[in-house]
């Protein structure tokens, strides 16, 4: 196996302790990563390096911003290749990912992936976050749901604060300019059950970063989601 040791460097600069078995996963994962993405669109950044600090260390730098002790279960709304629901599955083993997208050959891949690596309790689901957070087995069921560039704060709060439990949060992944939709998102955020908790802002080797953190405090309404579509077309400000 190739050693990455910068990776590793700033994985235990983090706070992990990661062993050769995670390791080795992330290295397979890229492989299957550049792989795939000749035959499906799957990620524009396919250097080696940027791919290991933009895609892998950015995921698990959530660890920066929330305190993953409590949670067992999370849900990645519009995963993608991936981001950031496996490397947080590689990472925090214990806990239960659900990988959600509308893009079927997206989750092709995601099952290739977890079936190579050995991974265990991770569920790809396939459809609009809109129609499965309607679904009972879903709405309200996760301690936190995560989504890193899928759509705007208010759009994305419809789209995910419907999956958390009460006393669940959402944790958004986003660049450092977050100050305007963090305001245009204010009146969602309440009218979804939500409540704006704070924001870290942190350096990804030399990418400014923010997490935004909204907790859930009460139950959203069962008119949200909107139809599939609409959080995009007319979000809710
Ligand atoms: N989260 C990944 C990342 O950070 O690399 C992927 C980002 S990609 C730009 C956005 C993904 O969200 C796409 O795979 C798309 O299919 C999915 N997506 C967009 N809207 C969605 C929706 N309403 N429900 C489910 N998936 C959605």
């Amino acid at each position: 196996m190739k050693e990455n040791s910068f990776f590793k460097e700033q994985l235990i600069s983090y706070g992990f302790d990661p062993t050769d078995d995670q390791l080795s996963s992330f290295e397979r994962y890229y492989e299957m990563l550049i792989e795939w993405n000749e035959k499906i669109n799957l990620t524009a950044i396919t250097d080696y390096n940027e791919v290991f600090v933009k895609h892998f260390l950015d995921s698990v730098s959530i660890i920066k911003a929330y305190d993953m002790s409590g949670v067992t279960s999370v849900i990645d709304v519009g995963t993608g290749a991936g981001f950031p629901g496996i490397p947080i599955k590689i990472m925090f083993p214990d806990i239960n990912v659900t990988l959600l997208d509308s893009l079927n050959k997206r989750l092709n891949f995601l099952n290739e992936v977890i079936s190579e690596l050995s991974l265990e309790n991770v569920y790809t689901v396939h459809g609009r976050a809109e129609d499965v957070a309607k679904e009972k087995d879903h709405r309200e069921k996760y301690d936190l749901c995560v989504s890193r560039a899928v759509a705007n704060l208010s759009t994305l709060s419809e789209l995910c604060i419907p999956f958390v439990k009460l006393g669940g949060s959402f944790v958004s992944y986003k660049s450092d300019k977050a100050t305007e939709e963090i305001t245009k998102a204010d009146k969602a955020i309440k009218i979804l059950g939500g409540s704006f908790k704070k924001r870290i802002d942190f350096d990804l080797d030399g990418n400014n970063r923010t997490f935004i953190i909204i907790d859930k405090i009460s139950s959203t309404t069962k008119k949200y989601p909107r139809k599939a579509g609409t959080p995009a077309k007319e979000p809710l400000q």
